[in-house]
């Protein structure tokens, strides 16, 4: 999903590594559950993405509250149109890993532990496909990430 510049966003994390956030950042609300500071982190780093970042993690809540033992992701029926992308859940993880690594210290060990516990709900509550959903390499080269090989609707 080439929607954001992961090499942009590294260099913008070792800008914000170490450093304090700015005042401005501490007067904006909470991010999602995160602490004040690593809310002033993402607020600072992020700028107009952090709301984003909330809006993704809803997105992922919300699918793992949905109803039955057992969930099946579903696919996107347009996955190159950036809000259509996100009614599958595993184009929504694959934002929040890039968010994720985009992070100073502090929020992405917060936003990390959002994740870690998410995540093992996730891998509770879908099942491992034996035909992966997307054939890798993805648009960087990269295997897919693991939360792409998780049964969908109708296989
Ligand atoms: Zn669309």
């Amino acid at each position: 999903m080439p929607r954001r510049r992961p090499g942009a966003l590294r260099a913008a994390r070792r800008d914000f590594e170490g450093r304090r956030p700015s005042a401005w950042a501490w007067e904006l609300p909470p991010v999602d559950r995160l602490s004040p500071a690593a809310s002033a982190e993402v607020h600072w780093a992020l700028r107009g993405e952090a709301g984003d970042l909330a809006t993704l993690l809803d997105k992922y809540r919300a699918f793992l509250r949905r109803p039955g033992n057992r969930l099946r992701l579903s696919p996107s029926l347009c996955e190159s149109c950036p809000g259509c992308a996100r009614d599958d859940v595993a184009l929504v993880r694959d934002e929040l890993a890039e968010l994720y690594h985009g992070l100073p210290s502090e929020a992405r060990h917060a936003l990390g532990r959002v994740l870690h516990a998410l995540d093992k709900e996730f891998r509770r509550r879908t099942l491992l496909a034996s035909v992966p959903f997307r054939i890798g390499p993805d648009w960087r080269g990269r295997p897919y990430a693991w939360w792409h090989r998780r049964v969908y609707e109708g296989s």
